[in-house]
């Protein structure tokens, strides 16, 4: 024998090559490694394929070892957990039969037919304690390769339909059941090493789902749970989702009385009560100045145009059936879309003259409201709504402008982030998948050139970019930007998109310096994204508590007793005369009660006057603390000019 036929060359993630006996697990591999990584060890990735790391490995492999941290770890940790699940199910319910148990984003749900027996919320500790008991008992996760035959007579002497459903679409000699302690299932993995990983548990919800999702078959029990290796973590979550339900947008907005919904102006169509109109405004004023000082002009463009541009753009062909319908016009019988985007009007903006490659950039900006049907299903506060307005720009250049425009755009985005205190953001490369380039529009050359712009431009602003092969549109490559919140939530925002297939279909030109017709390339881009989207968001991240220069209300002026009502109103107006806005809180209410409303409503400062301020011609300021500023509380008596400049000097943060 030589040392191939009893070593593998092992290749890790840090690029380093060791060789361990043919057949080690990936459990073994993290032993030699270090005893922490062998603890923590859930599953192993070998060649691209997550294994169980109890497999062995016989062959020279790149190995991961992945850990809870590995989203592919996490899955594996609660696939598995559905198995515990399923377990604790069975020896609780007699007669229990099995559907499906997958991993989902947070946790897991098992789809199961119950036998008539009931099941509601108040049953969940009892399969909660039921499944820690069986856990203690760190039964391994056992493979077994089984016939077909052997499998559908194992589950019809068990009397479960369910899962010889699932068999007789499954090929004899690929099928394996997994056994934990008493339990076994059809599954082909993989799983954790044993049950005593999982350290807490718990049933989250339970609805009815119709087997194979077909409405003519069973309905039967989908039980949603998640499951963690610490405690601590589970105490975590539910404190996250605590306190994602306080900041839900949906509920603040309600109470901050910024945004509402009517049946009778029609489902998903926005109405912007007055202060959620400020918001809205301030922000905009505050993309318009960026993009001024960017090179972009304003545009203006109807809601809605006619038929025949979506033809052209292509966009009646593919989505027309799935959207609003056309308007008819009542004598000439004309045909109207509402705006489902805005560039098509942006192009023929563009082609109002003729346009040399000194002309470009031509940057065109517009908050272009467009209208998009959504099924009534999916509309969710201002997160996916039928009406939105977008911060929109798109950038005609020449294919050798593509870099410098997207650092510019990146700039501006990173821009915006920073100044709506989202710090911690990354960014995705959409690309071409390479194997399959005829499904794209636009020349090699082009599309090269492009790709190389967007990752270099990426890397010179120093962002942290994913790659992903595949994921271009057919008419571009894009970049899109995710940023964490607050409660570590991730959300996509600010998109920048090459196009190739705009400029063709509109046919759009301009002459080179070499006197020739050249094709311009389009971008398309938007920070925000949506108005709308942007400020739920933003809601959530702060929890309501917006950055002083956005606030609807900056001020409240709150006299101590009616006494002061003079001295309030007076200083109203010399506060407004500095731009800052509020209200004088007139209510026959103790100081008391107006500060705790005015903390309520997250006003940043509330101006309080009494006697001594009225003789002193002075305010007793106070900061509402929160997360946005760190301050807060009593900042003592000041004069009216303090007041102001200590104001101005938080918006200019
Ligand atoms: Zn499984
Ligand atoms: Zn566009």
């Amino acid at each position: 024998m030589t040392a191939q036929d009893v070593m593998i060359r092992v290749t890790l993630p840090d690029g380093s090559v060791r060789e361990y006996p043919k057949g080690s697990t990936g459990l073994e591999i993290a032993a030699q490694i270090s005893e922490g990584l062998a603890r923590n060890v859930l599953a192993a990735k070998v060649n691209g394929v997550v294994q169980d790391a109890t497999r062995p490995i016989d062959t020279d492999a790149t190995v991961q070892l992945l850990t809870w941290n590995d989203p592919e770890g996490k899955a594996t940790f609660w696939h598995s957990s559905a198995h515990l699940l399923a377990e604790a199910l069975e020896s609780l319910y007699p007669g229990v039969k099995f559907g499906i148990g997958p991993a989902i984003e947070t946790g897991f749900y098992y789809d199961v037919d119950l036998n008539g027996q009931h099941f509601s919320q108040d049953d969940f500790r009892k399969v909660e304690d039921k499944m820690l008991e069986l856990a203690r008992q760190k039964n391994a996760y056992v493979r077994k390769p089984v016939g077909k035959a052997d499998a559908i007579a194992y589950f019809e002497e068990k009397g479960d339909p369910y899962k010889i459903d699932l068999l007789q679409g499954l090929e004899d000699g690929s099928i394996t059941f997994y056994t934990q302690g008493g339990f076994t299932d059809l599954c082909r993995g993989p799983h954790i090493p044993n049950t005593g990983f999982i350290k807490a548990a718990r049933l989250m919800n339970v609805a009815g789902a119709y087997w194979r999702g077909d409405e003519k078959n069973k309905m039967l029990t989908r039980i949603y749970a998640v499951t963690f290796p610490k405690q601590k973590e589970l105490d975590d979550y539910l404190h996250l989702l605590e306190e994602a339900k306080k900041r839900d947008h949906r509920k603040l907005g309600k109470e901050l009385d910024l945004f509402a919904f009517s049946e009778k102006v029609g489902q998903g169509l926005p109405l912007w009560l007055p202060k959620g109109a400020l918001v809205r405004e301030r922000l905009e004023n505050f993309l318009r100045r960026a993009q001024v000082r960017a090179g972009y002009q304003p545009v203006v463009t109807p809601h809605i145009g006619s038929k025949q541009l979506y033809v052209t753009s292509g966009h009646w062909e593919k989505y027309g059936k799935d959207s609003f319908q056309p308007i008819h016009t009542p004598d000439e019988d004309e045909e109207f879309l509402l705006k489902p985007m805005n560039c098509p009007h942006h192009c023929e903006i563009y082609k109002t003259k003729p346009r040399s490659y000194r002309d470009l950039p031509l940057r065109l900006a517009e908050f272009g409201t467009v209208y998009r049907y959504e099924q009534s299903g999916e509309l969710h506060g201002l997160t996916r709504v039928r009406g939105f307005t977008q911060d929109d720009a798109h950038i005609f250049c020449r294919p050798d402008q593509v870099k410098d425009e997207f650092m510019k755009v990146i700039d501006l985005v990173l821009y915006v982030f920073k100044s709506l205190g989202f710090n911690d953001y990354s960014a995705q490369v959409s690309l071409r998948d390479p194997e399959n380039r005829e499904k794209y529009i636009g020349s090699d050359e082009l599309w090269e050139r492009a790709e190389s712009a967007i990752i270099e431009a990426a890397a010179e602003k120093g962002l942290t970019t994913v790659m992903e092969l595949g994921e271009a549109a057919f008419y571009g490559p894009k970049l899109d930007f995710m940023v964490r919140d607050a409660l570590g939530r991730k959300w996509q925002l600010g998109t920048i998109q090459v196009d190739y297939n705009l400029p063709n279909r509109f046919e759009l030109e301009y002459v080179g310096a070499d006197n020739q017709k050249h094709r311009p390339v389009m971008i398309h881009r938007a920070p925000f994204g949506s108005m709308e989207r942007f400020i739920a968001i933003l809601i959530e991240n702060t929890a309501g508590n917006f950055p002083l220069w956005l606030s609807p209300d900056q001020i409240a002026i709150l006299p101590i007793s009616e006494k002061y009502e003079d001295y309030a109103n007076d200083l109203f107006f010399a506060l407004q005369e500095h731009d800052i806005r509020g209200f004088v809180d007139l209510r026959d209410e103790k100081i008391g009660r107006k500060i705790r409303d005015a903390e309520v409503n997250k006003v940043p400062y509330m101006l309080i006057v009494g006697e001594k301020e009225q003789a002193d011609g002075t305010i007793s300021v106070r900061r509402k603390g929160g997360a946005a500023t760190g301050q807060g509380g009593d900042l003592g008596s000041m004069s009216v000019d303090a007041f102001v400049a200590l104001f101005q000097q938080e918006v200019k943060l």
